[in-house]
C-alpha cells in the first residue's frame, strides 16, 4: 500500500536566521535520501492544503492567534523566545505544515493510502495552546488529532512521540481528554524541563537518562507503550517523529541509530494492524543533524510503508 508524502513549498521559507539549526535545509536533506535511497519512486506525493483558523482554533487560543497575527514582521524578525523567532513566511510556513497533517487524515481516513508523512516545519510538538516555544508555533499533531476526533467522529486517537524532547504542548493539550493516548519518552533532565510526573492516565511518558541507547528504549516501548495502545486500541495512530535522539545528532544525548527508528515504527504499525485498519499518520518533528535526519526518515518511511 501507498505512503503518502505530504509536503508543501511554503514549509522551506520559515527560517530564523542562518544560525538556526531547525533549517529549510531540513527538509532538503529528507528529499535527497529519500530520493537516493529510490524510496521516493514508491510514494504518493502530496501537496499540504493550508489550515483554517477553525482548525487552529481546535487547540489554539483566539488570543495566541491574533498576537501571531499581530507580529508576523514586514521584514527581519520577530522574536517571540530566543530560539523561536517569525519571518515574514512563519504564519504561511505554519498554516500549512498544520495543514499538512488534515490532508493525511483526510487520505489515510479514505483510503487507498493507510500511512503518511508529513515533512513539514515548523515543527509543533513544544506548542502550547497560548504560547509558541522550542522552534514551534502551531501544534501540528495536536491539530490534526482534534480534526480526526471533533470532525470525522473517531473515538480513540494515540500519539506516539520519539523526539528527544518533552513534547509538553501536546501532552498540555491532552491531558484530560480520554479520547488521546499519548506515548513518548524524553531526555531528562533536559528542555523543555516542566514536570517529572505524567498528569494524567492517558500519558505514558517516560523520561530517560542522557546516553540512553536503543537497548533502553525498545525495553521501555515494549513493556510500557505497546500494552498501553493495545489496550486503548486507537482508530489512528499519530507519530510525532522527531530524529533528534540520533547518536549523531548534537541536539541531544541519546544514542538511536537508524535500526531504532525503524524498529519503534514497526512496533506501531503492528498496533496500527490490530485496531487501527493500519492508519499512521507521521510529523516532522526535530532532527537537526542533516545526515542522520535523512538516513533516519528513510528508515522511518520505509517501516510505515512496510517496503
Ligand atoms: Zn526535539
Amino acid at each position: 500500500m501507498e505512503t503518502l508524502y505530504i509536503t508543501h513549498p511554503l514549509c522551506r521559507l520559515h527560517e530564523m536566521g542562518a544560525w538556526h539549526p531547525e533549517s529549510p535545509q531540513r527538509l532538503d536533506a529528507i528529499s535527497d535520501q529519500l530520493t537516493a535511497s529510490g524510496l521516493m519512486d514508491f510514494l504518493a506525493v502530496c501537496e499540504a492544503r493550508p489550515a483554517t483558523p477553525q482548525d487552529i482554533l481546535r487547540v489554539h487560543t483566539p488570543e495566541y492567534l491574533a498576537f501571531l497575527r499581530q507580529h508576523a514582521p514586514a521584514q527581519g524578525y520577530f522574536p517571540i523566545d530566543a530560539d523561536t523567532l517569525m519571518n515574514p513566511e512563519t504564519l504561511e510556513a505554519a498554516w500549512v505544515a498544520a495543514g499538512a497533517g488534515l490532508t493525511a487524515v483526510d487520505h489515510v481516513l479514505s483510503g487507498p493510502s493507510r500511512t503518511a508523512f508529513c515533512a513539514v516545519r515548523p515543527p509543533g510538538h513544544h506548542a502550547r495552546p497560548g504560547q509558541a516555544m522550542g522552534f514551534c508555533f502551531f501544534n501540528n499533531i495536536a491539530v490534526a488529532a482534534r480534526y480526526a476526533l471533533d470532525y470525522h467522529g473517531l473515538s480513540r486517537v494515540a500519539i506516539a512521540d520519539f523526539d528527544v524532547h518533552h513534547g509538553n504542548g501536546t501532552e498540555e493539550i491532552f491531558s484530560h481528554e480520554d479520547r488521546v493516548m499519548m506515548c513518548s519518552f524524553y531526555q531528562h533532565p533536559f528542555f523543555p524541563g516542566i514536570r517529572e510526573e505524567n498528569p494524567g492516565p492517558n500519558m505514558i511518558n517516560v523520561p530517560v537518562e542522557a546516553y540512553s541507547g536503543g537497548e533502553v528504549i525498545r525495553e521501555l516501548v515494549t513493556r510500557q507503550w505497546l500494552p498501553a495502545l493495545l489496550r486503548f486500541r486507537p482508530e489512528l495512530i499519530l507519530v510525532s517523529a522527531g530524529f533528534d535522539a540520533h547518536r549523531e545528532d548534537d541536539m541531544g544525548s541519546l544514542k538511536l541509530v537508524e535500526a531504532d527508528y525503524a524498529w519503534i515504527t514497526q512496533r506501531l504499525v503492528e498496533v496500527a494492524a490490530e485496531s487501527a485498519q493500519g492508519r499512521i499518520v507521521s510529523f516532522l518533528e526535530g532532527g537537526y543533524d542533516l545526515s542522520a535526519l535523512g538516513r533516519s526518515v528513510v528508515a522511518h518511511v520505509r517501516a510505515l510503508g512496510e517496503y
